[in-house]
């Protein structure tokens, strides 16, 4: 007799985005995860062979489309990467060898092909010639092709899910979880990819509840399974029964429980001190959104616009028309609010091949952001052409990402001249005296913001990244989050040079990291002087009211209390203090009152 699965089995994880969600379990392992050695009747061989072959030619087929895709987005060097990986999937001797193994030992093509692909890897993973451990890279993303097609699994395949899915897994890439969104997933559960990892990012703009922990994929979690998953309090829900289920079912039609809930209800959001000082609050955008309208409402501009998932939306980059569409429609619609659009900050987790990206043995340290930019540079020339363009349309702004030195920007600056001419001559309208800013997220950059405050009209604080490299501790890598700290005092002395270095030249600073829109580190960023804090919408409205409970002036003499602290913990103690004031400032009153 069947045992009846055990029900309400309650699971915790980490909060990654918010709200509620029930549907079905989908398991999504790396394709190699799932694969068993299967025994097949001989009379199924030759299918089996033919089976491997079209998944082979399947791949040949989009890796030569990626291929001229690139090509004309980023010119001829973007195609030797898949020159050579069409040259791999093309190597007819190597699939005689696995479909000789298929014949005679009577297995599955996966298997086959999997048994054959991981011993020339392993070959290969022991050279020292850089050339050839770069193979390496190119041979995985070959046979995850492959596999993916034998398997019938992965962000290629093209059918939706029936029944609303919650879909678990290691990590997602922002490319699969924009597929994923469009065909009935509803939640995301995954072992890796922390709150600030651009998974994560892209899961919250999405508004799908999302969870991040151990939960024994495989094991405790198989595919099919009933799940509930609230994304506000980390609780993952299996096999709910019946009670439950309408219970969370309830919850979920309330909408304050889900990510937008409050900020639709919001009648005004604004962040003045007590004493009367505003901090101007923006929002973080990654697509055109589904608040966008309320943003507009409640006078809240862009303080970032993540260009890049555009192009992770369709996996193709688009052309300068379409560009400018997107770029126009978001200017007019917060005209005469801000809208500060990004350039594509490509590479590291956001990997993208149509640029001609190959995997890097390090890639956050490795060709990305502005990097990228500079070197493809029809591709950047057609996206500031379509920025420059949609500035006639409201009130856009520039801004940089990945920035490391002055230099980068001097050429960037160079291009966006040249343009400006270009549009003149051509009649085409814009704004010749858009404002240009930089991302501050390396070190370097902050060390030096003073000379690159010199150079453009704003700076923006990217703390995701800023912490990450700092501490150099990888921003989606759970394994050493306990390192990722963004109240060491070394992270905050960067934020602090940054803040003056911009003020002493006059321009004004954002934070547009995840930080800006934490409560705990709020007194301290408008103690230091912040002029604006960019975030995730859904933590808006209660920044808004955070900041109202206390005093500038209080915020002024905390920060710099807390710039003299000398480790990691006593920040920790005096943040977490002066959150208990804050929190409890409806009876009291918290004044910082320390010299
Ligand atoms: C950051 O690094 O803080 C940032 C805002 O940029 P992104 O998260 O897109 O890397
Ligand atoms: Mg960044």
């Amino acid at each position: 007799m069947r045992e009846t699965p055990k029900e309400n089995i309650i699971l915790k994880g980490v909060p990654v985005s918010g709200g509620v969600a029930l549907g079905e379990a989908q398991v999504l392992r790396d394709p190699s995860f799932q694969i068993v050695r299967r025994q097949i009747p001989a009379a199924a061989v030759q299918a089996e062979i033919a089976r491997l072959d079209g998944a082979r030619a399947h791949a040949v087929e989009e890796l030569q489309s990626v291929k001229s895709k690139a090509v004309r987005a980023v010119g001829e060097q973007a195609a030797k990467v898949f020159e050579a990986q069409i040259m791999i999937a093309s190597d007819e001797q190597f699939f005689q060898t696995v479909s000789e193994r298929i014949i005679r030992e009577r297995i599955n093509a996966e298997y086959a092909y999997q048994e054959a692909t991981a011993a020339t890897l392993d070959r290969l993973m022991k050279a020292k010639d850089p050339y050839l451990r770069q193979m390496v890279h190119d041979i995985a993303a070959v046979s995850d092709r492959i596999l993916s097609f034998l398997l019938g699994v992965g962000a290629r395949a093209e059918n939706g899910f029936a029944n609303p899915t919650i879909l678990v897994g290691r990590i997602f890439s922002p490319g699969q979880i924009m597929a994923y969104a469009k065909r009935n997933v509803v939640g995301f559960l995954t072992e890796e990819g922390g709150p600030t990892s651009h998974m994560a990012l892209i899961i919250r703009s999405l508004g799908i509840p999302a969870i991040q922990g151990d939960f024994g994929i495989g094991e405790k979690i198989v595919a099919g399974m009933s799940l509930i998953i609230d994304g506000n309090s980390g609780e993952v829900i299996v096999n709910p029964d019946a009670e439950t289920t309408r219970n969370y079912r309830r919850m979920r039609s309330r909408k304050l429980a889900q990510p937008f809930g409050v900020l639709l209800n919001a009648q005004a959001i604004a962040a003045v001190c007590r004493d009367g000082r505003e901090i101007s609050l923006a929002a973080n955008l990654e697509i055109p959104g589904p608040v966008d309208e309320h943003l507009v409402r409640l006078g809240i501009g862009v303080g970032l616009f993540r260009t890049e998932f555009l192009y992770f939306n369709k996996q193709t980059f688009p052309d300068e028309e379409e560009q400018y569409q997107t770029y126009a429609a978001i200017a007019r619609r917060f005209n005469p609010l801000p809208v500060t659009l990004r350039t594509f900050d490509l590479g590291g987790d956001k990997y993208a091949e149509e640029f001609g990206q190959v995997r890097e043995d390090n890639p956050a340290l490795g060709w990305r952001g502005i990097r990228v930019s500079l070197d493809a540079v029809r591709l950047f020339k057609t996206q500031l052409r379509a920025m420059l363009r949609a500035t006639a349309e409201g009130n856009v702004r520039i801004l940089l990402p990945m920035v490391s030195d002055v230099g980068e920007i001097s050429e960037t600056l160079e291009h966006l001249d040249k343009i400006k001419r270009e549009l003149r001559r051509a009649g085409i309208p814009h704004n010749d005296g858009v404002a240009v800013g930089a991302m501050i997220e390396i070190p370097s950059a902050a060390m030096s913001a003073d000379y690159l405050a010199q150079k453009v009209d704003f700076l923006s604080i990217g703390t995701n990244d800023l912490i990450q490299y700092t501490m150099a501790a990888d921003r989606g890598n759970y394994r050493v989050s306990r390192y990722y700290i963004g109240h060491h005092p070394a992270v905050l002395h960067l934020i602090h040079m940054t803040v003056m270095a911009a003020h002493e030249n006059g321009i004004a600073v954002t934070v547009c990291g995840e930080m800006a829109g934490t409560t705990l580190m709020a007194p301290f960023l408008v103690g230091l002087g912040v002029d604006e804090l960019s975030m995730n919408p859904t933590r808006l409205p209660e920044l808004a009211e955070w900041i109202s409970r206390f005093r500038y002036a209080d915020a002024k003499r905390f920060a710099s209390r807390v710039l003299r602290l000398t480790t990691a913990d006593k920040v920790m103690a005096a943040l977490t203090e002066a959150y208990e004031y804050v929190e409890h400032l409806k009876q009291g009153d918290w004044r910082d009152e320390q010299p």
